[in-house]
């Protein structure tokens, strides 16, 4: 166990014994004199200084949250002040956001920070309230008409501690602003401080050290093109000892007809890479035209959770490397942030992308109307298309060993709507899945506890406390229909999920879409299939005989 984690056992007390908002205990004081403290456990570690060095961004320097004197730069409130005098004027939704929140309360216990902790900053009303305060108390207009308002703080370092530490603990869900009948997105206002929070060295080095890879290699891992390759062979292999099958994807090839772009940890890590497998499997299936970049190596964008520049930055290569290599469209694989990023900004950021075509499948031929700006497609909308027009050759019957249930990812469900895709798939590939509770999934579904940049080790205990009422939703359906597998489509969540199971839900293994797919696909040539693609026994396929019923 982590020795940044508490035993179950301590939070629960912890939770059970400690007076909070959230059971009804007030304490009199108003939320500005709640006090908060730094402590293990509850911080990420700031960036390293030669990794805000090799980004050229303000002062790098040795520093903890629990230091007292954090050596913020001379002037930094005139710094911070400037910077967000500067955002209010370009971002209209942030001065709105800022600007129209009524107090009403309806997002007060929406957020599962505030639901894992209790502690009423938390709420996003409170959350948003933290800079809102400074906003009525230094700017000129909305302090004429809000002066003496209860509230307004000066930026000082108690406030300044604050927003670094509260908005670390907002992953930008959006959870919130689904339940807000202003309308008013959270998340935004987290960006807008994290960004902000940059220009004085206020930063996290789980975010910044991908950050710095990415622009260095193209992918968060630093991994270089030689190793990338070596690695998805290697996958290759094991694909041949699962299923018999040899697969022959190709790298940087020029004039493929598209391009796949997914998240390095589906190359490099586990259970990611069991989902690499099962694409590898599903374009062999359909004889797909496609090419892997070794530049373009990262889907996901830790840009985005460091600043605008630098996600437009790091956006970028995708249309570079799609224009060198002269495909006609690209296709995405399975990712959170990745798809918030395509899905919102990247046409505007880096597109119009002319020199591609409105993707259309080479094997059904639909056209992706809803890709017609970005010119990429999300691979559960194209396995869903080839699936509903009956392109595949499955066999549910081969994840019969699973009883799964999704998890909506954030960023793909409430980021881009998309719900159906993935319900539509996971049906067509396994015989036993079960919703969770109806409030829990959809566009009202729990984040992971650890997006966002916070997926840290020594953040630990944070994760599992906003991680709860996720695991509670899979604890439920595990207790009614026996679950024992979470499929989702998010590199972060199969990261970040398979500790969060353990702590609360041991029992419960975390699974990547594609996976399943891959599974249960009937490949030409293949061998006697009795293990899926862990290698696992496949129930009912012990002997290598399917029972053909
Ligand atoms: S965006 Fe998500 S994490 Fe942030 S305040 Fe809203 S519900 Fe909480
Ligand atoms: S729901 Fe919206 S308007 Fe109501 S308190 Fe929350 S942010 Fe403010």
């Amino acid at each position: 166990m982590s020795k940044y984690l508490p035993k179950q056992s301590e939070l629960v007390k912890e939770f059970e014994e400690k007076p909070s908002v959230l059971k009804g205990d007030y304490e009199g004081r108003e939320w500005w004199e709640m006090p908060f403290e730094f402590r293990e456990g509850n911080f990420c570690f700031p960036a390293k200084p030669e990794v805000i060095k090799d980004l050229g961004f303000p002062n790098p320097r040795k520093w903890q949250p629990t230091d007292d004197d954090w050596k913020l730069p001379d002037g930094w409130q005139k710094i911070l002040k400037d910077a967000m005098k500067e955002r209010l004027k370009k971002y209209r939704s942030l001065k709105l956001y800022l600007d129209s929140c009524v107090r009403c309360g309806a997002c007060a216990d929406k957020c599962h920070f505030f639901l894992g902790t209790g502690d009423p900053k938390n709420m996003p009303v409170l959350r948003a309230e933290l800079v809102r305060s400074v906003y009525r108390n230094d700017f000129p207009m909305v302090e004429k008409i809000l002066k003496g308002f209860a509230g307004a703080r000066k930026l000082d370092e108690k406030v300044l501690r604050e927003w670094y530490m509260y908005f670390y603990q907002c992953t930008e869900c959006r959870r919130c602003s689904v339940f807000c009948p202003m309308g008013i997105d959270t998340a935004e206002i987290t960006i807008m401080v994290r960004e902000i929070l940059q220009l004085v060295g206020l930063n996290n080095n789980w975010i910044l050290a991908p950050v710095s890879n990415c622009n260095r290699t193209g992918n968060h891992l630093g991994i270089e093109p030689h190793t990338f390759v070596q690695n998805i062979e290697s996958l290759v292999d094991d694909i041949e000892d699962v299923t018999g099958v040899k697969v022959n994807p190709t790298f940087n090839r020029k004039g493929a007809e598209i391009l796949f772009i997914t998240p390095s940890g589906d190359v490099f890590g586990d259970p990611g890479v069991y989902t690499m497998m099962g694409y590898l499997l599903l374009f062999h299936h359909i004889g797909l035209d496609y090419t892997i970049s070794t530049y373009a190596s990262e889907g996901g964008n830790f840009g985005f959770f460091t600043s605008n520049d630098m996600m437009k930055k790091l956006n970028a290569k995708m249309y570079h490397e799609a224009k060198r290599l002269g495909v006609k469209w690209i296709l995405g694989g399975e990712c959170g942030h990745m798809w918030r990023v395509v899905h919102q900004y990247m046409d505007t950021m880096n597109g119009p992308a002319d020199f591609l075509e409105e993707p259309v499948s080479p094997v059904t031929g639909t056209k992706f109307t809803n890709a017609r700006a970005t010119k990429m497609v999300h691979i559960a909308e194209f396995t869903a298309d080839l699936i509903k027009n009956g392109k595949l050759r499955l066999d549910p019957k081969r994840n019969d060993h699973l009883r799964t249930t999704f998890h909506d990812s954030c960023n793909v469900a409430r980021g881009m709507g998309m719900f159906e895709e993935p319900r539509y798939i996971l049906n067509k590939v396994c015989n036993s899945f079960h919703e969770m509770p109806e409030n829990t999934i959809r566009e009202q579904t729990f984040c992971c506890g650890s997006g966002s940049g916070i997926n840290a080790e020594e953040y630990m205990e944070m994760r599992m406390k906003g991680g709860f009422p996720r695991a509670n939703a899979v604890r439920h359906v595990r207790e009614k229909h026996k679950v024992d597998s979470l499929v989702t489509i998010c590199a972060i969540d199969r990261a970040s999920l398979p500790p969060l199971m353990r702590y609360w839900n041991p029992g419960v293994s975390v699974y990547g879409l594609h996976e399943l797919v891959g599974n249960a696909l009937v490949m030409d040539g293949e061998k006697k299939r009795t293990e899926d693609l862990r290698e696992d026994p496949m129930a009912g396929f012990e002997d290598g005989e399917e029972d053909e019923d």
